[in-house]
């Protein structure tokens, strides 16, 4: 609307002017480098309106045709941003697909195109990987970290090349700042947790296990065990370092977490007689005795008696403990023993004759063998248990899940591969247990039959 009355006025005013110039005819002359030119008023105004406009017209062209170059230039970006991220996506596939060269070489294109390094390191990174080029991956790993947003994925690859490098002191500084970039992050829990317990930091280790079970990353009696046996390990760590106030505290916060767990009443009743309350200590194995009997729990109540304790009064120890589970192999085995040492032949062969079926394990004939080396003298007997020893079942035993070895002792991580609370008193896979009751009606059943 302005626009128009701008227009109207503006014509209005031409209309005035070329009138009152034809009123009042006059002319106009120019002199130019010699050259003289002469018109008429009216027909120098109008070539000088008409030269106003051609000038506004020409001006609007140029400025159009210098806008032009521009938008061409600005197409010509957004075509390279397209084709780099074509390239990334491209990259990111071959990377999937273990392909090495044409991920180096989508790598090597978003590069140029994109011109966003942070977009881009991290498949130049993986490319290099995949061609096994570690130290150029390391490189694009440790230039992320520079980037707060790349800082992550950066120290991520670098914590996996130290874990593949089997540097774990190195990996667990870099899992401990990624916990700090990132504290919530499951795998970052799990991989710092590893190599935490790997490193026996075992303090640091609970915190870890604490944090995994809160925000779920650890179900809650997952998370209960794995703090029961960080515990006995910091029971141990207490007692070597002659602290027996720390480990009695650990033992009991062990035994709390899992009740039934044998090497947290070992360690219990180890530290309650360590701090000289035997009769808890007495108590405590009784009561784990008449839960479940364990060869563990046997040797920790063995180290109850006296310095000078008589083999009798060993016996008599041993027999109120086995009151609890009479008939339970681990109590025939309990009392064999202290009856060995005490010299009662006849106890110690009824107590392995009520066990060890018809397939004994290499415990039972190596008790066997000493019984009747001890007893009779007769060495072809003696040497023939010892034969049948060697061939013979393994028993319960302290079995690794993880590698399959059988460790001597229960220690919290296994000794063969490291496997944190991998141990696990069990027959190993193979050996089936069958009760002696168990076998014999099955052949008498097979030969009917025939
Ligand atoms: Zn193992």
């Amino acid at each position: 609307m302005i626009r128009w009355i701008f227009i109207f006025v503006l014509i209005g005013i031409f209309v005035i002017v070329a009138v009152w110039f034809a009123e009042h005819p006059g002319r106009v002359g120019i002199e130019i480098a010699g050259l003289q030119i002469q018109t008429e008023a009216g027909i120098f105004v109008v070539a000088l309106v008409l030269f106003a406009i051609v000038s506004a017209i020409l001006y609007r062209l140029w400025r159009f045709i210098r806008r032009a170059p521009g938008g061409l230039l600005d197409h010509r970006r957004s075509n390279r941003r397209q084709r780099g991220y074509q390239a990334l996506t491209q990259g990111m596939v071959a990377v999937a697909a273990g392909d090495a060269g044409e991920a180096r070489k989508f790598a090597r294109q978003a590069e140029s195109l994109l011109n966003d390094p942070p977009l881009t390191m991290l498949l130049s990174a993986q490319a290099a990987q995949l061609e096994g080029d570690e130290d150029a991956a390391r490189r694009y790993f440790e230039e992320m970290l520079e980037n707060p947003e790349m800082a992550f994925l950066g120290t991520r690859g670098l914590l996996m090349q130290a874990v593949r490098a089997e540097d774990n002191a190195e990996a667990l500084r870099l899992a401990e700042s990624a916990f700090r970039l990132r504290p919530n992050t499951p795998w970052v829990l799990r991989r710092m947790f590893d190599l935490q317990v790997g490193a026996r930091k075992w303090a640091d280790a609970n915190q870890t296990v604490q944090r995994a079970v809160r925000i779920g990353v650890v179900d809650a009696e997952t998370g209960r065990r794995q703090r029961a046996v960080i515990a006995v390990a910091l029971s141990d760590e207490a007692s070597a370092a002659g602290d027996a106030s720390a480990a009695l505290k650990q033992a009991r916060v062990a035994q709390d977490l899992v009740p039934g767990l044998v090497p947290a009443t070992v360690a219990l009743i180890r530290c309650l007689a360590a701090s000289d309350k035997m009769r808890r200590a007495v108590k405590a194995a009784e009561a784990a005795w008449s839960a479940g009997p364990h060869p563990d729990l046997a040797a920790a109540f063995d180290g109850l008696g006296d310095e000078n304790e008589a083999p009798l009064d060993r016996v008599k120890r041993f027999q109120r403990l086995c009151s609890f589970r009479p008939e339970h192999s681990e109590s025939h085995y309990a009392l064999a023993e202290a009856s060995l040492a005490a010299h009662l032949w006849g106890e110690a062969r009824r107590h392995l004759e009520a066990t060890g079926g018809d397939n004994p394990t290499a415990r039972h004939c190596r008790l066997m063998a000493e019984l009747e080396e001890k007893e009779t003298g007769n060495l072809e007997v003696t040497r023939q248990w010892l034969d049948r020893a060697v061939a013979a079942p393994q028993g319960e035993s302290w079995y690794c899940n993880e590698c399959g070895s059988i460790a001597g002792h229960w220690t919290p991580g296994c000794n063969s591969c490291g496997a944190f609370d991998g141990l696990e008193w069990q027959l190993p896979p193979g050996v089936v247990a069958l009760p002696p009751a168990a076998i014999v009606p099955a052949l008498t059943a097979s030969d009917t039959e025939k």
